[in-house]
C-alpha cells in the first residue's frame, strides 16, 4: 500500500472516530511520523499533502533537515530531549511535544528566546509506572505549570502521554480519558492547555473518542520501520 493511499485511509478512519464521537471533523490533527524512515518516504507524504510531522530523535532530523529546506512541513520533536541538545531543537523544530523536566523547559525557554522565537510545547506525563516511559508524574503537573508560566518564550499548549504497549487499544482508553482529566482540570490555571496528543497507530480511535486532538500516526503512515541502529 502507498503512504498517498495510507493517508486516505486514515483521514477516513480518523473521520468515522469523529463523527462517533459527535466532535467536527476537523478536530483532529495527523502527525506523520517519519522517526526511522528515510526522508524520501517523508516527501512522499508531502507530495501527498502531508505538513504535519514528528520526529524522535535531535540528531537524526537535523540530518533530514538539510533536505527539507523550502518546503512548508511543521515538524514536532516527539521523543526524549536531554537538555544537552534543547538548543538544536528549538533551532531544527517547530515545537517540542515531550517536555517532562523544569530542567528542560528552562532550557528550551533560554534558546527559543535567543532565537526571538516562541516556542509551542506539550508536557509528557507519564501515567503508567512502566521504566522505560518518559514524562513527568501527574502529581507533580500543577507544580511544573505553575512555574512554566514565568517562562515567556514557550507556550505551554496541552498534554501529551504513550499509553503502555498493548494489541488491545481497549486498554488505552483509561489512559487516554485521564490525560482528558488532568488538561480540563488544569485549564484552570494555564488557560492554553488545549491540545491532547495521544493515539498512535494502533489505537488512534480510541485516543479520537477520547478527546484528542492530535494523533502521532507511523506505521499506519509509513509502513514497519526497520529497527533503528544507533542509540542518540
Ligand atoms: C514512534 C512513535 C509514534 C508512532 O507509533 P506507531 O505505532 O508507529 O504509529 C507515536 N508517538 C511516539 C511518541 C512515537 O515515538
Amino acid at each position: 500500500m502507498g503512504i498517498e493511499a495510507n493517508l486516505m485511509r486514515l483521514r477516513e478512519e480518523m473521520g468515522a472516530a469523529c463523527r462517533r464521537a459527535g466532535r467536527p471533523e476537523d478536530a483532529v490533527a495527523l502527525m506523520a511520523v517519519s522517526k526511522v524512515h528515510p526522508v524520501e518516504l517523508l516527501l512522499e507524504a508531502y507530495a501527498a499533502g502531508q505538513r504535519l510531522f514528528g520526529e524522535n530523535r535531535v540528531q537524526e532530523f537535523g540530518e533530514k533537515a538539510a533536505l527539507l529546506t523550502g518546503l512548508d512541513v511543521e515538524m514536532h520533536l516527539i521523543g526524549p530531549l536531554q537538555s544537552n541538545k534543547t538548543g538544536r531543537a528549538a533551532e531544527l523544530f517547530a515545537a517540542v511535544d515531550t517536555v517532562d523536566s523544569l530542567k528542560v523547559a528552562q532550557r528550551l525557554n533560554a534558546a527559543a528566546g535567543a532565537l526571538r522565537k516562541k516556542l509551542p510545547v506539550l508536557i509528557e506525563v507519564k501515567l503508567s509506572p512502566e521504566e522505560s516511559k518518559h514524562g513527568i508524574a501527574p502529581e507533580e503537573l500543577p507544580g511544573l505549570l505553575e512555574t512554566l508560566a514565568g517562562l515567556e518564550s514557550l507556550s505551554i499548549n496541552g498534554l501529551m502521554t504513550v499509553p503502555p504497549w498493548s494489541e488491545d487499544a481497549e486498554l488505552a482508553r483509561p489512559y487516554f480519558q485521564r490525560l482528558r482529566r488532568l488538561r480540563d482540570e488544569q485549564q484552570r490555571v494555564c488557560s492554553t492547555l488545549v491540545e491532547l496528543s495521544m493515539g498512535m497507530s494502533g489505537d488512534f480511535g480510541v485516543a479520537i473518542e477520547e478527546g484528542s486532538t492530535c494523533v502521532r500516526v507511523g506505521t499506519a503512515v509509513f509502513g514497519r520501520r526497520q529497527k533503528s541502529l544507533s542509540a542518540t
